[in-house]
């Protein structure tokens, strides 16, 4: 399908590029991008800039239907990094350019801040190494704070409680809008994007001829934001530096009425495993407990488990005892791209006018504007022309986060458009003029999942039970 001007949204400035089947169109692409996660299509929108032919494809039917849409959801300062590490410097700059991005595009963030609480002798000894620690990641604005000033600061969390780090920095960001944002704006400068495309192959001379579940494509450059797979994309351009190894995390999501239990992020001092097990809000109004961290071997096992969700019940009894009286609305997993190194794996190989960013395990949403700009950087010095960059066309998305203006509730907006005032799923209050204005977006969802994810319809305490038919009709509608 290639959606026509007549299918995008009304802003849409030109003729747009998403294909879900078929041959793929032929001739030479510059630069094709396998995978179009947050990291993916960060960088597809960095190299929209400038005047070249851009391919970005995925295996799925849909942007951001991989890691990216199951995380912790946070825009992370890089203050616990490991540093010197690419990392550390990737997640500050991402930090920054993300929240620039973010006001300026409508995407949802909430500045709630962290408070990182030891909860034994060992956890409150390691607090001043975490704040030098943040010192050398370039963040001055950590400090230790007392177990009074904790409590008085989250009055809900349960005892025991013995001293905290204070991160202000730290926001909750949706994430779903993010990955949007950057696959919209780099579709309306003209990337093409073809999805339902896996890549299958690759065989390089002059030019790289990328065997697809499609037909072929030939592009000169290649981008591996593959994700969990990018160590296979990797082999298939000979290399085997890095292997990817699944890492689990489940976490459990808690209803809205949760929400006025929590104020900040609260974080666990981190252990071995990663970042270990936190509480906090999200920007659609509710509370999240997890992730937990199992390595896995199969890359496709986002199941909930009972010892996991046992687990995390166990923690957040701790952490938050009220929390554990309130309803669950659901409970996810994601699969981070661990590769048992500390840092990312992000390579070029100039010669092969290859790059692969792999090992983005679980700060790549807060990284990706900086890992897209490096990336670039890397091909411009593999000798990929850059001049002629142009500025990006601004765009404004449609608002998800709780803390800001819905249309429901906008009666100006339902004035000029009743559609506005007509609520399709009661739980998350989401319209029909949403719902509409997503089907006919320049990236339209794929699936009744990903109208979720452009308008949080089906998201809510009765997970589509009550309005999962009228939703799946006008997905349906729209699609004939
Ligand atoms: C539990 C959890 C919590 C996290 N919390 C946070 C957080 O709070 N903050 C933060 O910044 N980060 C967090 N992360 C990390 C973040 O989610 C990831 O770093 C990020 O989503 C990685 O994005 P990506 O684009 O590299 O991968 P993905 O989103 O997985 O995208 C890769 C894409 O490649 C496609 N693909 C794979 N193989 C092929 C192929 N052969 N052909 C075509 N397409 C292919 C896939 O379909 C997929 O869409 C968390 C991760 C997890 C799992």
């Amino acid at each position: 399908m290639t959606v026509s001007p007549a299918h995008t949204a009304p802003t849409a400035p030109t003729a747009t590029t998403v294909t879900t089947g078929g041959a793929l169109p032929g001739g030479e692409y510059d630069v094709t991008i396998v995978g179009a996660g947050v990291v993916g299509t960060a960088i597809a929108r960095e190299l929209a800039r400038l005047p070249l032919r851009i391919a970005l494809v995925d295996a799925s039917d849909d942007v951001g239907d991989g890691t990216s849409k199951a995380n912790t959801a946070l825009l992370h300062t890089g203050f616990d990094a490991v540093p010197g590490s690419v990392e550390s410097r990737l997640v500050r700059e991402g930090h920054l350019l993300l929240s620039a991005y973010a006001a300026a595009t409508g995407i949802p963030v909430e500045p709630l801040g962290a408070l990182l609480v030891a909860w034994d002798a060992e956890q409150l000894a390691a607090l001043p190494g975490l704040a030098e620690k943040a010192l050398r990641n370039g963040y001055r604005s950590a400090r230790i704070i007392p177990a009074e000033e904790v409590r008085a600061r989250e009055p809900e969390l349960g005892p025991g409680a013995l001293g905290a780090l204070d991160v202000p920095g730290e926001s909750l960001i949706c994430p779903w809008t993010t990955t949007l944002a950057y696959a919209t704006q780099a579709v309306r400068a003209g990337v093409e994007l073809h999805l339902n495309c896996r890549v299958l192959g690759v065989t390089s001379a002059e030019v790289h001829t990328v065997a697809t579940g499609r037909g072929p494509l030939r592009t000169r450059y290649l981008v591996n934001a593959a994700g969990l797979y990018a160590d296979e994309i990797d082999r298939l351009l000979g290399h085997a530096d890095f292997t990817v190894t699944p890492r689990r995390g489940q976490l459990i999501v808690f209803d809205e009425l949760a929400r006025g239990l929590v104020r900040h992020i609260l974080l666990p001092v981190p252990g071995a495993l990663g970042k270990g097990v936190l509480v906090s809000p999200t920007v659609y109004g509710k509370v999240m407990l997890g992730p937990t961290a199992e390595d896995l071997d199969d890359k496709t096992d986002t199941g909930s488990t009972a010892e996991g969700l046992a687990l995390l019940r166990e923690k957040g009894r701790r952490i938050l005892p009220a929390l554990l009286e309130e309803e669950v609305t659901a409970v996810y997993a994601g699969l981070r791209a661990a590769t048992g190194n500390d840092d990312y794996a992000i390579r070029a190989h100039p010669e092969q006018r290859y790059v692969t960013v792999g090992g983005i395990r679980s700060t790549g949403l807060s990284a990706s504007m900086a890992i897209a700009a490096y990336v670039v950087e890397l091909l411009a010095d593999g000798g990929l022309p850059v001049a002629g960059a142009r500025d990006l066309e601004p765009l404004r998305m449609p608002n998800l986060g709780e803390a800001f203006p819905r249309p429901y509730r906008d009666a100006e907006l339902i004035a000029r458009d009743p559609e506005y005032g007509r609520i399709v799923c009661h739980c998350e209050r989401v319209t029909r003029g949403e719902i509409r204005d997503a089907l006919a977006s320049t990236v339209p969802p794929g699936s009744p999942d990903g109208l979720r994810r452009r308008t949080r319809a089906r998201g809510g305490r009765c997970q589509g039970f009550y309005c999962g038919p009228a939703v799946r009709a006008l997905f349906e509608e729209a699609r004939r």
